[in-house]
């Protein structure tokens, strides 16, 4: 088994089924799989082939899904790009990945210009051929539809991901085709997706989540997917209703933005029986509003990371009423998880620890980085970086990342806890909490705020609002008003960006 075979599959068993909706395209499996010989073909011309590197630059479209699948038909490894990234960070991965070819799509290709023709990378994007471009239309055009056997195996190499980097640089997790295929397997069976069901993709597919548990999770078992380069709560709601999905999966910031949209309850949003969020976390206000929009019975989170396939835990529609803001109890299918200390021993209940996860999905390992992955994968555990406690039925609650944790005068301040109850001031849409230098306690916690309404005296309104909720410790020194707070594709706080901020103002101070 290997993913390319799944489409393979699909195409021969029930070749005129649609597998793929972009905009007013829609194409049937035999149509996709079609495409996909032709442009193995004509990749396998330039001298492409098994085990090379090939990077995509492109939302999420048809030609990334051709692209994909024809990467992986040669046996070659893809290296999905979010199509956001500036031309110094896809040079950044280029290097690394080892990168023999890179396809862009026309609507982003712009911003790669200044890198064409700087390194024997092969260039290839959707339109016409131009300076340094091949076209990946008249690649497709030339190429031979005879089928071609992948003969990849289970352990073979299948795809490098690299993290947003919200941790530093980006490390490339490498991927076998076992592990992707085991995370599909979960999601298909804990979320009942089957060749019915029809999936949305608005969040990039250059991301784990969007990528190995949504988008080849459906193709594992022949859904229909419908791909869109970008999401707004128009695009989402429009699409929903228009094409009768039945499974949507989005970082938490998606279903915020939707559920406040002003013409939300005109569209009829109920072919949907899973709404999954995850990837980042949401306070118990925040997932009770959620549910309260979209349907309690049929919203899912999903806790998981990049490096294990994404695989975890999840918190069932079901357990919504009582345990909002939980990540759940059970790891997913495919894997086990604990909650453990500095000494890898499983913490008593009520006590803080990090989440240790094992499994069939967890990463082969970061890509030419062996003492980082030595670092993570201990004893045949991934440690996580996440820090949680477990309630007294066995609830797992994400208390913080390890590396935000700050620490003042030799105390910890968990930022997500100071967050979660400052957003529930009514003047405070969004806020950020990070540690900044202290001469005497080390550190001391700022926040940063993004105002819905003015308010006259920030700190002081703040430290009154958070006296008596929090312990007297937590509570920010200091606090600064911002438009906006800086994010990643996947909607995560970029805390780092505030860190550098917050160290240039001292230097210039
Ligand atoms: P980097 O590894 O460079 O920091 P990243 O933060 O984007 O990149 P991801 O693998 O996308 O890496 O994010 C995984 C992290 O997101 C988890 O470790 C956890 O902190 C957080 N997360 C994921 N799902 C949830 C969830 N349901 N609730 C709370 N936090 C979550």
């Amino acid at each position: 088994m290997n993913i390319s075979e799944l489409l393979a599959r699909h195409a021969r068993k029930f070749p005129e089924k649609t597998a793929v909706i972009d905009g007013e395209t829609e194409l049937s499996y035999a149509e996709v799989n079609r495409t996909v010989n032709r442009l193995a073909s004509s990749l396998a011309r330039l001298g492409l082939g098994c085990g090379d590197k090939i990077a995509l630059y492109m939302p999420n479209t048809k030609e990334f899904v051709f692209s994909y699948f024809a990467v992986l038909r040669l046996g070659a490894v893809v290296v999905p790009i979010n199509a956001r990234l500036t031309a110094s960070e896809v040079q950044y991965i280029l290097d690394h990945s080892d990168a023999k070819a890179l396809i862009a799509h026309d609507s982003v290709h712009q911003a790669l210009v200044p890198l064409v023709g700087k390194s024997d990378v092969i260039w290839i994007k959707t339109g016409k051929e131009e300076d340094g471009w091949r076209s990946l239309e008249e690649l497709i055009g030339s190429g031979d539809p005879k089928e071609i056997v992948c003969l990849a195996k289970e352990e073979d190499e299948a795809t490098i991901l690299y993290t947003s980097g919200t941790t530093g640089r980006p490390k490339g997790v490498l991927f076998t085709h076992r592990n992707i295929i085991t995370v599909a397997d979960m999601i298909v069976i804990e979320t009942k997706i089957d060749r019915h069901s029809r999936l949305l993709h608005l969040m990039p597919l250059s991301h784990s989540a969007p990528l190995h548990l949504f988008f080849v999770g459906g193709m594992y078992v022949g859904a229909t997917h419908v791909v869109a380069p970008a999401f707004s709560p128009e695009a989402l709601l429009e699409l929903v209703e228009r094409h009768k999905i039945t499974h949507f999966f989005g970082a938490p910031v998606a279903y915020l933005l939707t559920a406040k949209h002003p013409r939300f309850m005109d569209y009829d949003l109920s072919s949907v029986r899973y709404w999954m969020y995850g990837g980042a976390p949401l306070s118990r206000e925040e997932v009770r509003f959620v549910a309260s929009r979209f349907g309690a019975e049929r919203v899912m989170c999903l806790y998981g990371l990049t490096e294990a396939g994404p695989n975890g835990t999840y918190l069932a529609p079901e357990e919504h009423e009582e345990k909002a803001g939980s990540v759940g109890k059970y790891a997913a299918l495919h894997c086990e998880v604990a909650i453990v200390d500095e000494q890898g021993n499983e913490v008593a209940p009520g006590e803080v620890g990090e989440i240790v996860l094992r499994g069939e999905s967890v990463m082969k390992g970061y890509y030419k980085d062996e003492e980082k992955t030595n670092d993570v994968i201990r004893n045949g555990w991934l440690y996580t970086g996440d820090l949680a406690r477990r309630d007294e039925d066995g609830y797992i609650w994400i208390v913080d990342r390890k590396k935000d944790v700050i620490i003042s005068g030799g105390v910890n301040i968990y930022p997500k806890e100071v967050e979660d109850v400052l957003r529930t001031h009514p003047a405070i849409a969004d806020v950020a909490v990070i540690g900044v230098p202290h001469p005497e306690w080390g550190e001391t916690a700022k926040a940063f705020v993004v105002l819905s309404a003015p308010l006259e005296l920030l700190a002081e309104d703040c430290k009154r609002f958070l006296s008596g909720k929090l312990a007297d410790y937590k509570i920010p020194r200091l606090y600064e008003a911002i438009a906006e707070l800086p994010r990643n594709a996947t909607g995560k706080v970029l805390k780092q960006v505030l860190r550098a901020r917050e160290a240039a103002q001292e230097v210039q101070g």
